[in-house]
């Protein structure tokens, strides 16, 4: 393996000599940055954007220039710990990695005994790290032991699914070809929030005479800038999709030829698109008719033409449908085959690797939805979850129906370990508390899934306390529960080694010098030029039968919006700059604010800044409202990833949503929470 690059050593004002080291930030995010932060006497002193990722282009988001408050924060996590108040109080007595590691073994081998291995349920998602920290030792360990098997379903599930069944997650288009579009189109993203490096091309593309527009209930920053804003209400993504569909077959905008060539079943999507008139879908959809037209012969007129398919038009009952037919436009408008036109989702399967490290064939164990945790928490009996081991999530912030996620978490035989960087929501309900190692701390790989890029995070300081990372931890439970054969590698260099020696040629060769790798197919493939569906026929699927099969109504159809006369009102959950989901959401500080119309506020006899409880059938929870023209009337917003400490109940907007599962794929449906506000009265 090469050296790693040398830290560049400058003077600062703090006196004596500073390191700037190089590494790359693999949170979840689209555009995994590079990064030059400066160490000073071995503590991290600033973190800022680097030019070596020429996407980065030497600027980060405000999230990770204080990740530092992250590692030295008073929420850090540096020992071991075992629960010694009532859960959920926090109170842990520190304890030696020895000590804590084989009270976890008995408890794991007490369950399997006693209720077999799926008593014991794994609980991880990939919040707060790259590619070594999941899917890794975890998973030789949970595969071997045969514990229950989790669905991360918590998140792009259904675009996935989409993206998957249409083009077998094509490559998609990167964010320096956006300038060569016409027309843009942002639906269900905000990249002012997430995946900040896009904000330039756009802009970029707009000097140059291209069209904006934006699909979202918010006036965001974005949307203000458009050309067109669809503010459509939450959840009918899919009616205005189609309604678009069905303008482009009816007004000879369909390329019928790219259809012919290159799709099967476009009959079958016309035929359900006819459903939709444009009328039809502005009044589902609470939108202007002329304003939608509008979209539709833009959209249609238009070429190169891009959509930018983002993750909030799946979190709702309709998202996997919303997702077809969103990605499937492209095909119907026969928008591919030039640069800066087609479409562009998430290109984490762009590198093809295929984590052959593993090791150990998955079992035929049990499957959870995550997004059932409190149900099965507390309802499952066959067996019930004895063992529940938290890792790379806090799911009693970021899990839907957060009341009985809570109810499961504070079962008295329930063991929970939770091995995190910081004491979560989640953590304080532990039995067991583990430190975890940051990305600054270790080596991680850094897969973009906006951009194309991978990059190899080296340690810029030594692990803070006696936090360890996810391959140390995994690797010596494996060990201890005699799962390795002798000469298997546990630790986190050997993990490294590994990774790098099975990653395809030259993509390992090139880490292991230092190189950022090229793409297999170039750095900015064009869609039916460079690439095409992986598919078995390289043909777009246009109506895949296990969906038509699998879904509540069949594909491309609409479920009506859950509202009632006592919850009339969308609550949605969107990112925001402050936390990456609910990473460092223990950084928040001051009250979080209800976003909500003027028109709602007034019928509610509400002002800026009243305190409100916001509330339906499953909980309620009080914080103040932030009354503003930037959300359409009927509906309102708390930003994803909220700790319960946001709020002044201690309770956040994951209580009201619903557990429910969408049409497609099992993802969660977070904004079918509907709510009712009204004014706290003041104790
Ligand atoms: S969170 Fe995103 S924008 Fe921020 S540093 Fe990481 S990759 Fe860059």
């Amino acid at each position: 393996m090469g050296t790693p690059a040398s830290p560049r050593a400058r003077n600062t004002p703090l006196g004596g000599p500073a390191s700037v080291v190089d590494t790359a930030c693999p949170l979840d995010c689209p555009d995994s940055c590079s990064l030059a932060v400066t160490v000073h006497h071995g503590k991290v002193v600033t973190i800022d954007g680097s030019q070596k990722n020429p996407t980065t282009d030497g600027f980060i988001c405000a999230k990770v220039r204080k990740f530092g408050d992250r590692v030295y924060g008073p929420d850090r996590l540096l020992y071991p710990g075992v629960r010694k108040g009532r859960k959920g109080e926090g109170r842990f007595e520190r304890v030696p990695w020895d000590a804590a590691l084989e009270l976890i073994v008995d408890r794991m081998q007490r369950a399997k005994a006693e209720s077999g291995g799926e008593s014991i349920l794994p609980y991880s998602y990939g919040g707060s790290n790259g590619l070594m920290t999941q899917d890794n030792f975890d998973a030789t360990l949970w595969r071997r032991f045969g514990t229950s098997r989790l669905a991360r379903t918590l998140c792009a599930a259904p675009t996935g699914a989409a993206n998957m069944a249409l083009y077998g997650k094509m490559p998609s288009v990167v964010y320096e070809d956006y300038p060569e579009a016409q027309l843009i189109i942002l639906w269900g993203v905000n990249p002012s929030t997430s995946g900040i490096h896009l904000v330039p091309f756009v802009r970029d593309a707009q000097k140059r005479g291209a069209k904006l527009i934006v699909i979202d209930p918010r006036s965001t920053q974005m949307a203000r800038a458009a050309d067109v804003h669809l503010p459509i209400r939450p959840g009918t993504d899919v009616a205005v999709a189609l309604a678009i569909h069905n303008y482009l077959f009816a007004s000879g905008l369909a390329d019928e030829e790219f259809l012919g060539a290159h799709t099967r079943h476009a009959d079958r999507l016309r035929e359900r698109a006819a459903e939709w008139s444009i009328a039809k879908a502005a009044e589902v959809a609470g939108i202007d008719a002329a304003a939608l037209e509008c979209v539709a012969t833009l959209y249609g007129q238009s070429s190169p033409a891009l959509i930018r398919c983002g993750w909030g038009l799946e979190r709702n009952r309709n998202g996997g449908n919303a997702a077809m037919a969103v990605l499937s436009l492209p095909a119907v408008g026969g928008k591919f085959g030039v640069r800066g036109g087609g479409y562009s989702m998430s290109n984490s399967a762009s590198w093809n690797i295929d984590r052959r490290w593993i090791g150990a064939p998955e079992p035929a164990t049990r499957v959870v939805n995550m997004n059932h945790l409190g149900r099965v928490l507390l309802e499952e009996r066959t067996p019930p979850v004895r063992v529940l081991f938290v890792y790379n999530c806090n799911p009693a912030a970021t899990v839907p129906d957060q009341n009985r996620v809570i109810a499961g978490l504070k079962r008295e035989d329930l063991f929970t370990v939770v091995f995190d960087q910081v004491m979560t929501d989640t953590a304080l309900h532990a039995d067991v508390v583990l430190p975890a190692t940051t990305f600054l701390e270790g080596y991680d790989f850094a897969r973009a899934y906006g951009p194309l890029s991978l990059d190899l995070g080296r340690p810029v300081i030594d692990a803070v306390g006696e936090s360890r990372s996810n391959a140390d931890v995994f690797g010596e439970l494996c060990s201890r529960l005699d799962l390795l054969d002798h000469d298997e590698p546990t630790g986190e260099l050997d993990l490294l080694v590994r990774m790098l020696n099975a990653l395809p040629e030259p993509i390992g060769e090139n880490l292991r010098n230092g190189e950022r790798p090229a793409p297999p197919f170039g750095s900015r493939p064009i869609q039916f030029v460079d690439v095409f569906p992986n598919t078995a026929d390289r043909k777009v699927d246009l109506f895949p039968e296990a969906f038509e099969k699998g879904a509540p109504l069949g594909l491309y159809r609409y479920q009506p919006d859950p509202a009632t006369d006592r919850y009339p009102l969308a609550l949605i959950s969107p990112a925001s700059d402050q936390t990456i989901s609910s990473t460092l959401g223990e950084l928040l500080r001051g009250e979080v604010k209800l976003l909500m119309h003027p028109q709602d506020a007034a019928r509610r006899g509400l002002a800026d800044n009243d305190l409100v409880r916001i509330f339906n059938d499953q909980g309620e929870v009080h914080c103040a409202v932030n009354v503003l023209p930037t959300i359409r009337p009927g509906t309102v917003s708390l930003p994803k990833g909220l700790w319960r400490r946001s709020t002044r109940n201690g309770v956040t907007g994951t209580a009201l949503v619903p557990d429910t599962l969408t049409d497609i794929a099992g993802g969660a449906c977070f904004n079918d929470a509907r709510v009712e506000v009204a004014s706290l009265p003041v104790a």
